[in-house]
């Protein structure tokens, strides 16, 4: 059997090494509601090529996301920082994994200016795990939120991070620099965390919310999943009671897709009705807004969905708003 062996275009190396010597999973083909357009528009061009023309890489590229035709069509890229070469190795991720670069001190001031330039509302800023670095990149995240603020002081913020696994002070750093969003994603239910996401603690993640959320109450906290890797839905509803334990505000929940044969296998395709029944049950918990369906992704519509969370968050009333706070509160 000949094994798949994906080269970086832009390296001219693996991708994943650490990923080739697992045995091929199987790939299961994709339903119909899976289907998306291959990008062909010239906003979509030229959103590439302002990408290009910065050095700035995103993870829609990196993580080979399915929405990338519609979203660079109307100029909504996820930004990734930090370079593009990741220190973990998760089972479901495509961004290339390795010894990453010193960190760009040039690369707030860069991606400052293709905000200007994108005239973006909204701006989605993620970046890789640095583990190597002894703030795990929390200083680098604020220096590209006082950045962007500087630059262009009415683009709402909303930063993607990672869990800042025994990085102590990185929370603090982070909810200094009060992003409008701070979005850490779960990403899975605790029992797949060894397999799926094996570098990461759940309680971690899930303390780097509440903690965020504790130190600057202002902002919005935000987290996704990923559906169809096994879990069942009963881990699913212990997830989401956990996520409002935490005070998190917003829920996104995708399908699951597999990037080559050596990533995770999809374990099944839940179909659009299931993700309807998912987002009404997580709104029936009191996250302020849910995005569930198969091809929801933390980014996807982030700019109209933070229009929506500004607006629930000014509707609800005082009563509401107690009923929402978290548990521990
Ligand atoms: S959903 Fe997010 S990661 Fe995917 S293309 Fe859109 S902005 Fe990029």
């Amino acid at each position: 059997m000949v094994t798949r062996v994906e080269i970086d275009h832009r390296l001219n190396r693996p991708r994943h090494p650490e990923k080739q010597a697992r045995p091929d999973q199987k790939v299961l083909r994709k339903p119909d509601w899976i289907r998306v357009r291959a990008p062909n528009s010239p906003v979509y061009f030229e959103t590439r090529a302002l990408m290009r023309a910065h050095d700035l890489a995103t993870v829609c590229e990196e993580a080979a996301c399915p929405n990338i035709g519609e979203c660079w069509s109307q100029r909504h890229a996820t930004m990734m920082i930090l370079g593009d070469i990741c220190t973990r190795a998760c089972a479901f991720c495509n961004v290339a994994t390795g010894l990453p670069a010193a960190v760009d001190a040039s690369e707030p001031a860069r991606l400052a200016d293709a905000v200007a330039r994108l005239a973006l509302r909204h701006v989605v800023i993620t970046s890789v795990d640095r583990d190597d670095l002894a703030d795990g990149g929390a200083h680098h995240f604020a220096r590209v939120i006082a950045a962007v603020r500087a630059a262009t002081p009415d683009t709402t913020i909303e930063v993607l991070t990672p869990d800042f696994l025994r990085k102590p002070g990185a929370a603090e750093t982070l909810a200094d620099a009060a992003p409008d969003v701070f979005n850490h994603n779960l990403e899975t239910v605790p029992r797949l965390y060894p397999t799926i996401r094996p570098g990461a603690r759940y309680y971690q993640s899930l303390r780097l919310l509440d903690r965020v959320k504790t130190l600057n109450p202002a902002l919005f906290t935000k987290s996704g999943l990923m559906v169809g890797l096994g879990e069942t839905r009963a881990e699913l509803t212990q997830v989401m009671d956990d996520l409002r334990v935490a005070g998190v505000d917003f829920l996104t929940v995708g399908q699951y897709l597999q990037p080559t044969p050596k990533h995770a296998a999809v374990a099944r395709f839940l179909p659009p009705e299931e993700f309807a029944d998912i987002a009404a049950q997580a709104r029936a918990k009191g996250f302020l807004l849910v995005a569930a369906s198969p091809l929801t992704r933390s980014s996807y519509h982030a700019d109209q969905d933070f229009l929506a969370l500004r607006e629930a968050r000014r509707a609800a009333t005082p009563a509401t708003q107690a009923a929402l706070a978290p548990v521990s509160a």
